[in-house]
């Protein structure tokens, strides 16, 4: 059995105030909550604010981006050994925002990943076809492309501990959410590219989260599906009730 993974992308939104006042509504709200791993991942520079008062709770840190270099002249960039230090355990990475206005690239997002396993996070790697491609009928073949290349050269066990997330761009941010049967199915897709490469324990380990305007009316409908896994959550994250109401869909 996977357990499943809720988890909160904050994207460019809250102060360090607003981040200690969200996480102080959300911490109760979820605090009976041990059937479900659940992830906030607030702006770099409110890092330090989440920590300090997730301590003690049942909600992990994740951040939303990182570098794939250790360290060195990359002006304004963060590395994965940064992260940790700051007792982050998740990273988003490729999230269709920074593939589309960011420049990121299946490379890109194949180096981060391996950066981030070297450093002990744990990647959540982003996936996702956009509306001419879906309307074209070639998601599976371009959600299936972008995790073999995510995952390039990572062993099986590797592959196994990440987190995958699959978002059709046009269901983010959009009020648009895919049918929990398209999501279902195209979540099995990438479940079997991911079978092809690593093989069955891989494949049947890892685990696979939807997101793209999820909240708390259709959560239970698409969590209720066999082969998705949890959420990547953007705008109904930053409220503690909507998020909570995920939580426990
Ligand atoms: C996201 O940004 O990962 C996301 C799914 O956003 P939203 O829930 O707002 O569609």
């Amino acid at each position: 059995m996977r357990k499943p993974i809720i988890a909160g992308n904050w994207k460019m939104n809250k102060t360090a105030e607003e981040t200690t006042q969200l996480i102080k509504e959300l911490i109760p709200l979820v605090s009976d909550v041990d059937t479900v791993d659940i992830v906030v991942c607030p702006p770099f520079v409110n890092l330090m604010a989440a920590k300090q008062a997730l301590a003690g709770s049942n909600i992990a840190l994740g951040a939303q981006n990182m570098h794939f270099e250790k360290n060195g002249a990359y002006t304004g960039e963060i590395s994965a050994d940064m992260l940790l230090a700051l007792g982050v355990q998740y990273v988003i990475i490729g999230h269709s925002e920074r593939r589309q206005y960011f420049g990121e690239t299946d490379q890109s997002v194949n180096q981060k990943t391996k950066a981030a396993l070297a450093a002990g996070l744990v990647p959540i790697v982003c996936v996702g076809e956009l509306l001419e491609e879906r309307e074209t009928g070639i998601t599976s073949e371009i959600v299936c492309k972008q995790t073999k290349l995510a995952l390039l050269g990572l062993s099986a066990e590797q592959a196994a501990g990440i987190v995958l997330a699959y978002e059709p761009v046009w269901a983010i941010g959009t009020g648009k959410t895919a049918t929990a049967e398209d999501a279902n199915e195209t979540i099995g897709a990438i479940r079997s590219a991911v079978r092809d490469v690593f093989g069955d324990k891989t494949a049947d380990a890892i685990r696979i989260q939807y997101g793209g305007s999820m909240k708390p009316s259709n959560a239970s409908e698409l969590m209720a599906k066999p082969e998705i896994d949890g959420g990547l959550i953007g705008g109904a994250a930053l409220k503690a009730e909507d998020f909570c109401g995920i939580v426990k869909y």
